[in-house]
């Protein structure tokens, strides 16, 4: 399964692009539809190596696009998601894409302060909505600015009625004071909560470990008191799916990182440079295509053999969690961030995963109720977020 590519090197533009797993027909196009943003997170990714605000505007024509489209993602299922920056700054692209392409899905991650802005039409067609919180009011608001957090309840209750598709909470979880009491009221506002763990202002000390174990015990303890009510927290599903059903995780990911960046999302940023992971454009090595030039290969973003991940007890669900960490830390060796984020995050993962089995899941699924076990084995919500935390 391990495939390895040699890093460093321009990517080779004779390699085919396909999602490199038997029988898979999905392509997640991830199109930046601006670089620049109206809100200054104190931590966004889009900033490192200067990326953000680099790219105002989209530099491609839409016929450019079509043309693309065309010779590589023929005959593949296409689910399109608006990121960047905040994408509903240019409204008039996403407009332009899905009048184009009726025939795609499509999908908004967006920091919501402005998605009220989008008329109901559009606001129709997104089977998912994306909107980035960093857990409840107080640590949004540090994170984000003040008054974000209302401010995005506020539009979430407006757009509601015309969204097409589900509303998930995607929640960057840093600091180690966020509680379970503050990611369960998400739901009273969102269908699901994905939560992802990101560099932390000392959130991954010894003390911070330990505050993000116990709101893990409690998110675990809540998931599994119900057999007939699905707690719709992603990361949790999606652990659970992979330990009850391995069949569905090999179908769907093969082996491969379950964010998808080594086989089937392609992000193109305004510019038309194409990378795996969005969060690595900083990363030349990693390009793997450019839509003005109408060329893209296979993820250079793959398991490589310096990464710790066959000899760890969580890789039968885990599955390499988050490549850039692993690439950040193992391949480029940077040490301090590899012992001050990748290794704590990587033993939160593994906690979790105890914690799983202490509740005894295989039970559980047993007892669970049709449309739990529905849910469970293909929420639509899977394909448009990393599932592991
Ligand atoms: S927990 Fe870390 S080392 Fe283990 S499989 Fe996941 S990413 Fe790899
Ligand atoms: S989880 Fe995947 S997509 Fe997200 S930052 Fe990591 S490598 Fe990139």
């Amino acid at each position: 399964m391990e495939q390895v590519i040699t890093l460093h090197r321009p990517a080779p533009r004779g390699e085919k692009f396909a999602p490199g797993i038997p029988g898979h027909n999905k392509v997640e196009l991830q199109l930046f539809t601006t670089l620049n943003c109206n809100l200054k997170c104190s931590y966004c990714s889009a900033a490192v190596g200067d990326v953000l605000h680099s790219q105002g505007h989209v530099e491609y024509t839409p016929n450019q696009l079509d043309r693309f489209i065309d010779t590589h993602l023929k005959g593949y299922d296409v689910y399109v998601t608006f990121y960047g920056g905040e994408p509903v700054m240019n409204r008039g692209f996403i407009e332009e894409i899905m009048q184009r392409h009726p025939q795609f899905r499509f999908q908004l991650q967006t920091n919501g302060t402005l998605i009220d802005n989008l008329p109901p039409v559009v606001l129709g067609k997104f089977a998912n909505v994306l909107i980035s919180v960093d857990g409840g009011e107080a640590i949004t608001d540090h994170f984000r600015g003040r008054g974000v957090y209302k401010q995005v309840v506020k539009n979430l209750g407006r757009v509601r009625p015309h969204l097409g598709g589900s509303a998930t909470a995607r929640m960057t979880w840093s600091s180690p004071d966020t509680t379970f009491e503050e990611i369960d009221e998400l739901l009273t506002h969102f269908d699901y909560i994905y939560w992802q763990f990101m560099q932390a202002e000392g959130g991954y000390d010894a003390a911070g470990m330990e505050k993000k174990k116990t709101v893990l015990r409690q998110l675990v303890a809540r998931f599994f008191a119900s057999t007939q009510t699905l707690y719709p927290v992603i990361p949790l599903m999606g652990i659970v799916r992979n330990k009850v059903r391995p069949d569905i995780l090999e179908r769907e990911h093969g082996g491969f990182s379950q964010c998808r960046v080594s086989t089937h999302i392609i992000n193109v940023l305004p510019d038309g440079r194409i990378y795996p992971c969005p969060d690595m454009a900083w990363a030349p090595e990693l390009q793997q295509g450019d839509l003005r030039e109408n060329w893209l290969t296979q993820s250079p973003l793959q398991p490589r053999p310096e990464m710790p991940c066959h000899d760890c007890s969580a890789f039968g669900f885990c599955r390499y969690n988050c490549m850039k960490n692993l690439y950040r830390g193992y391949v480029h060796g940077d040490a301090d961030y590899r012992v001050n984020v990748v290794e704590p995050i990587c033993e939160l993962v593994r906690f979790l995963g105890e914690e799983i089995d202490r509740h005894n899941p295989a039970d559980w699924y047993a007892k669970a109720s049709a449309s739990v076990r529905e849910q469970i084995e293909g929420c639509p919500v899977y394909e448009y977020v990393e599932i592991m935390p």
